[in-house]
């Protein structure tokens, strides 16, 4: 085991399952889904689902997580919810930065920002998102820009503890796309992100603040990113939709 922060596996719904269907699988999930291995698990259904599955995971040791969130703590932000919205629902982490918001929705760097600092103000772990594309890669910009991305997204951001905030290194060319980064692809990127955070939270902080990847992450693969110092866990898309994987990967991760 190369660090002694905690594993992180985080599922990420997107937008699949209503509010049925994601309480069957949180059932499931609460079935299936190893507790007191050491690792510690999170669930991200979509806004519409958080209330009936914060229920049904209520006494498991299963955590619940948001997809977005606005800034803003109330008013005339038609369609938006707040981190005080999310905490009525007993959320304790909401992913930010994720490369479909950033491609779909036009959100920027300074977006994630605002983000980012309400949510630690108000209690919720952002886990924030970031990742380069194909091209910049194959141009070998991908650990520049992915720096770029951490530092602009997090600058003026304070936390007092690493559990406040967790990095996902998302490469896009590899979300849902069957495709996957090596393990050493990964571990490069991870490893380039936690000497950044080192500049900007300093070496206690940015020692313990997890890291972790997504992109195509399943049982078969899961072992070969854990074995990387810098990764700390992954952030999970299709796999997470089918509790048998899901619970496989939070059991991988435990050994
Ligand atoms: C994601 O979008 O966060 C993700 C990792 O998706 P997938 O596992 O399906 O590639």
């Amino acid at each position: 085991m190369p660090s002694s922060r905690t594993r992180l596996i985080a599922g990420n719904w997107k937008m699949n399952n209503d509010v049925p269907a994601a309480k069957e699988l949180a059932e499931a999930l609460v079935e299936k889904v190893p507790a007191g291995n050491g690792v510690e698990v999170v669930i991200c259904p979509p806004t519409i689902d958080l209330a009936c599955t914060s229920h049904k995971i209520a006494d498991s040791a299963i955590k619940l997580g948001a997809q977005n969130v606005y800034w803003e703590e109330k008013g005339a932000y038609t369609g938006e919810t707040s981190c005080s919205m999310l905490k009525s629902v007993n959320a304790e982490y909401c992913i930010i930065g994720h490369s479909e918001r950033r491609d779909y929705f036009k959100e920027t760097d300074a977006d994630e920002n605002k983000k980012a600092k309400a949510l630690i103000a108000a209690g919720i772990t952002p886990i924030f998102c970031c990742g380069e594309s194909l091209e910049t890669r194959e141009a070998g910009e991908h650990v520049a820009f992915v720096t770029a991305q951490i530092r602009a997204g997090l600058e003026g951001v304070a936390i007092e503890s690493a559990d406040q905030l967790v990095i996902a290194y998302e490469p896009i060319w590899a979300i849902g796309t069957g495709k996957t980064a090596t393990a050493a692809d990964a571990q490069e990127v991870c490893g380039a992100i936690r000497a950044t955070l080192v500049e900007i939270f300093g070496e206690e902080l940015a020692s313990g603040i997890r890291v972790l990847y997504g992109g195509s992450a399943k049982p078969e693969n899961i072992a070969g990113f854990l074995a990387e110092e810098d990764v700390d866990g992954a952030l999970v898309g299709g796999a997470s939709l089918k509790a048998d994987d899901f619970a496989a990967m939070v059991e991988k991760a435990g050994e």
